[in-house]
């Protein structure tokens, strides 16, 4: 497995891999992996000839300075995790080799970035948009994969390869959990025992919102999940939508969308967690 913080190492060894033939893969990650990357990792592997990772804490998708500071970073134990998933390349780069000058451009996803995590964190899906069009440039794969644990990224991605019009297949892969339902997330590590056993009752009040379906309105099931996450004292939602899976604009009726989900942001302490689950 090679590893390497250089772009220009990166496009040579993908232009190298593709010019005998073979597929690319791509799984972007900001690292202290867990078996949820590693899915994407292993997806990559059966779906692709050669599987490049990237590990990079993106300052620009940060709205929040803190969060950014205390985001975990564990290279070495991320690349042993990443040689044992069969990986092939990793490129962990500084933040001088992908900004050496600040990144102003602007996307405009509307209606996908004005809702949920685009009207909580300003400015966070342009970041995303910036670090991904960039790490497309270096890497240019012909598939990426995603997790649909970021369902709303997974929407703003496989538009921003629209609009730009990139040769790349996006992949979505089903979120990983903990025996308990906890969706992983490299955040579970910052929380403390308290907070750590009142998380799983975010998936557990997701999955009682999908049995109420026939029973309440998407406005009714926004507010009975909203009660049940706050009535531990260590939760605080943030926000419960119920939105069209396609346009993730929040529904009034449950025949307003084809495909209907359910998302969540809840802070538990300082850190913020989020979920999702598919309703109909
Ligand atoms: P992150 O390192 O949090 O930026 O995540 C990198 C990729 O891994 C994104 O596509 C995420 O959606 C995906 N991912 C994170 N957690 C999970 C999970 N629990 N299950 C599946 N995919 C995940």
């Amino acid at each position: 497995m090679l590893i390497t913080g250089n772009s220009k190492e990166v496009s040579r060894q993908v232009d190298f891999i593709k010019s005998s033939g073979k597929t690319v893969g791509f799984v972007p990650t900001m690292g202290a992996l867990h078996r949820g990357h590693i899915s994407l990792v292993e997806q990559c592997n059966k779906e692709c000839d050669y599987t490049v990772v990237s590990v990079f804490v993106n300052p620009t998708q940060f709205n929040d300075k803190e969060d950014y500071k205390r985001y975990p970073r564990v290279p070495e134990e991320d690349s042993k995790m990443l040689k044992e998933a069969g990986c092939d390349l990793v490129f962990m780069p500084t933040e001088q080799e992908i900004y050496p000058e600040p990144d102003t451009s602007i996307f405009d996803f509307t209606p996908l970035d004005k809702v949920m995590e685009g009207a909580f964190r300003p400015g966070h899906f342009n970041g995303v948009a910036q670090i991904v069009s960039r790490l497309f440039d270096i890497v240019k794969p012909d598939k990426a994969f995603f997790g649909l644990k970021d369902f709303q990224q997974l929407a703003i991605i496989r538009r921003l390869v629209q609009q730009v019009n990139r040769p790349v297949t996006i992949v979505d892969c089903n979120i990983i959990r903990e025996a308990d339902g906890l969706a992983m997330s490299s955040r579970n590590m910052l929380l403390n025992a308290d907070q750590r056993e009142a998380a799983p009752t975010i998936y557990r009040v997701l999955m009682q919102a999908k049995e109420l379906v026939t029973e309440l309105n998407p406005d009714q099931l926004k507010a009975y999940v909203t009660d049940q996450i706050n009535v531990n004292s260590e939760l605080k939602i943030e926000y419960a939508e119920v939105v069209d899976a396609g346009n993730l604009q929040p529904i009034k009726a449950w025949n307003d969308a084809q495909s209907v989900q359910l998302c969540v942001a809840v802070q538990v302490g300082k850190i913020r967690l989020i979920d999702n689950i598919n309703l109909i």
